[in-house]
């Protein structure tokens, strides 16, 4: 099986569609998945790296963030690409099966995942984590138009997201190569927390 020509072709797709893309999903975002998503399966020494590389790059096709028709569009030409390539029927599915079912808002995790859907989903949630994650959330913040943080109980800020859904990931790693960065990621984003209700009240 050719894999590196069937990756190529489905990279250059992806990077000629995200191309715009402001919302935290853009092809840099897509290449970190992939590039973590191998270190992982390598670390641990578990899944197929092809299978790994190719869901990693296509792990954003199915989120309902993109429902416009340029999204649409790249999913019928994807799903009628990927039996061209010459991909087993097994891989493919496999490969389905992790697109379609990695979204933190799914939240399918756990018992009977793949070691690459693991991989994969560890990579996506790293890069919600850390430095990236705080920069992320806060580019999201702007293009959603909320503010950076409410004092008001319940108000809808970026600082909330932390709480409803980053502070969170840490206990939903899969792998233990995942849990180890996952965790120094986290203590990361506490200590960036602290520091900005700090500076919140320095104004008084
Ligand atoms: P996934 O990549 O797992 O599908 P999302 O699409 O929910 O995750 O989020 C993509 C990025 O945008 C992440 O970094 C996430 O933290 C950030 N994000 C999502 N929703 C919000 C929000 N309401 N406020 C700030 N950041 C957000």
């Amino acid at each position: 099986m050719d894999y590196v020509n069937i990756i190529s072709g489905i990279e250059n797709l992806i990077r000629n569609n995200l191309r715009g893309h402001d919302t935290g999903h853009d092809w840099w975002h897509i290449d970190r998945v992939r590039r973590m998503a191998l270190r992982i399966v390598r670390e641990e020494g578990s899944g197929d790296p092809a299978i790994t590389e190719i869901s990693s790059l296509l792990h954003e096709i199915y989120d309902k963030k993109f429902s416009d028709a340029g999204q649409k569009a790249l999913l019928k030409k994807v799903n009628r690409m990927l039996p061209e390539t010459g991909l087993s029927r097994n891989d493919i599915d496999s490969i389905q099966f992790i697109i379609q079912n990695i979204s933190f808002s799914k939240g399918y995790s756990g018992e009977g995942i793949t070691p690459e859907f693991a991989a994969v989903q560890d990579a996506d949630r790293l890069d919600a984590l850390g430095a990236i994650g705080i920069a992320r959330a806060f580019n999201y913040g702007g293009y959603a138009g909320n503010p950076l943080y409410d004092p008001a109980p319940g108000g809808r800020s970026t600082i909330a997201h932390f709480h409803d859904k980053l502070l969170k990931l840490k206990e939903l790693m899969n792998t233990s190569a995942g849990k180890k960065m996952a965790e120094e990621r986290h203590a990361f984003v506490v200590e960036f927390l602290n520091r900005f209700m700090d500076e919140w009240q320095q104004s008084g």
